[in-house]
């Protein structure tokens, strides 16, 4: 029988799977799940794609509802933000004053949207909360153009639900190819050339000079001298982790709350981060990570359980990186470290109708260490099984070349 009480503070993927996980693994303590939102914990990604559609609404993105909560004895304790953390007292103190008592704390305050650097009175947008999609797609209901700043994948998944909403839309970005951050420049060209497929104006190479104006009439002003008009201007680039309220506390703050291979933050055995938040050792890459993607959070969370119930057994948290975007018909997936390595070869078609294919990357030994596939998870599952078991690139791409041929899916798939 554990006695401990577990208090995890952050009620999305990554709370809300450490809180599961440490049931289905057979905790017998009490686990306390704090959330500064008053909402029922719910999914992320959806938020830039199904839910901003209108295609789902919030039940179809809860990840926890209350009954669920009771029926598994996790005490769900929302619309209650930590404000500090004691680790001599062992407590959280939350707005309003109350102290809530730990043996074990699991940290999962993930990351909030980059604020914008252009202050003006409405009309700008960040997509990082329900609320956020929710007054995004009020103002994407009403006509006019729409500028996106920011050609990462939120931005582009955001520019993608906009266009098929049938609005006019430009995404701007410093960066001639955004996603050339993760792929590659190679890769990320094609990946930035499927804006302007689907009508979607692209000025990359050149950043936002100012934003003036209010909801329904902004202009933006380009760093090239350029004007576009706007009714909505939607800002997304990047997330700054949630480490804000541990200032006090003495923990290790460095982008994120630092912690070792264990995902156990130093010196203090007893206090965990999982998630967007977490930056823990990886025993594999010997270097400091901070992962901003959904799966992440939830293996860690998985890992971190682990480590709570079996504290003589500690397992170390080494993922081969998964991250996923859909835009427009395109599902991207991305296994490992492409931006990291050099690419090989692309199987497939990116200009057939749908696109099929897979990027494959390797090192100057001929080890795989990423892969890139457009809509063909299959593909990606096998690239990633074989990251981790450190495979070869030329076994890789042998296996792919015994999937199916493409263009018989392609022409199935009509
Ligand atoms: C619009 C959008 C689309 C995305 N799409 C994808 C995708 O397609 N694929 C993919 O792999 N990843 C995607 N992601 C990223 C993925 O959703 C995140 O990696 C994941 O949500 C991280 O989970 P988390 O629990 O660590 O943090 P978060 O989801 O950030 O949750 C942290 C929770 O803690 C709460 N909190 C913060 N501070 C406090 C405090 N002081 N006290 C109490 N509670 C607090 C927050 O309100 C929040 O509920 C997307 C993210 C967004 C925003």
């Amino acid at each position: 029988m554990d006695t401990r009480t577990v208090v995890i503070v952050g009620s999305s993927v990554g709370g809300v799977r450490t809180a599961k996980a440490l049931r289905s693994q057979g905790f017998t303590g009490r686990v306390i799940l704090i959330g500064d939102e008053a909402h029922l914990p719910y999914d992320k990604p959806p938020l830039s794609k199904q839910l901003l559609a209108g295609t789902w609404d919030q039940s179809r993105v809860t990840m926890l509802t209350a009954e669920d909560a009771k029926e598994a004895d996790i005490e769900l304790q929302l619309g209650s933000a930590a404000e500090r953390l004691d680790l001599a007292e062992r407590v959280v103190i939350l707005s309003g004053g109350t102290r809530v008592a730990y043996d074990v704390l699991v940290i999962a305050t993930g990351a909030a949207a980059r604020p914008s650097p252009w202050s003006v009175n409405s009309g700008i947008h960040v997509v990082r909360t329900l609320d956020d999609t929710r007054d995004l797609a009020r103002a994407l209901a009403a006509v006019g153009p729409v500028v996106v700043v920011g050609g990462g994948f939120i931005g582009a998944e955001v520019a993608a639900t906009a266009r098929a909403a049938g609005r006019d839309v430009t995404i701007v970005d410093p960066l001639a190819a955004p996603i050339g951050r993760l792929v590659g420049h190679e890769l990320g060209t094609i990946l930035a050339s499927v804006h302007a497929r689907h009508g979607v104006r692209t000025r990359f190479g050149v950043g936002v000079e100012s934003i003036e104006g209010c909801e329904g009439e902004l202009t933006v002003t380009l760093t090239n001298g350029e004007t576009l008009p706007a009714a909505t201007v939607v800002v997304g680039i990047g997330a700054i982790p949630n480490d804000g309220w541990l200032a006090s506390s003495g923990l290790l703050i460095d982008d994120g709350v630092v912690c070792d291979e264990f995902c156990r933050t130093v010196e203090h055995p007893n206090v965990y981060a999982v998630g967007d938040v977490a930056r823990w050792r990886h025993p594999v890459h010997q270097e400091d990570v901070r992962a901003e993607h959904w799966t992440n959070a939830a293996e860690q969370s998985a890992c971190v359980a682990h480590n709570i119930c079996h504290p003589g057994e500690l397992r170390a948290y080494a993922p081969t990186e998964y991250v996923w975007s859909d835009q427009y018909d395109w599902k991207i997936q991305i296994a490992g470290r492409p931006n990291r390595a050099v690419l090989q070869r692309i199987i497939g078609d990116v200009d057939h109708d749908p696109a099929q294919a897979a990027a494959v990357y390797g090192d100057r030994d001929g080890v795989l260490r990423g892969a890139v596939t457009v809509n063909w998870p299959k593909a990606l599952m096998i690239c990633r099984r074989m990251i981790g078991a450190g495979a070869t690139v030329t076994d890789c791409l042998a296996e792919l070349e015994g999937l199916p041929r493409l263009a018989a899916v392609n022409t199935a798939g009509r």
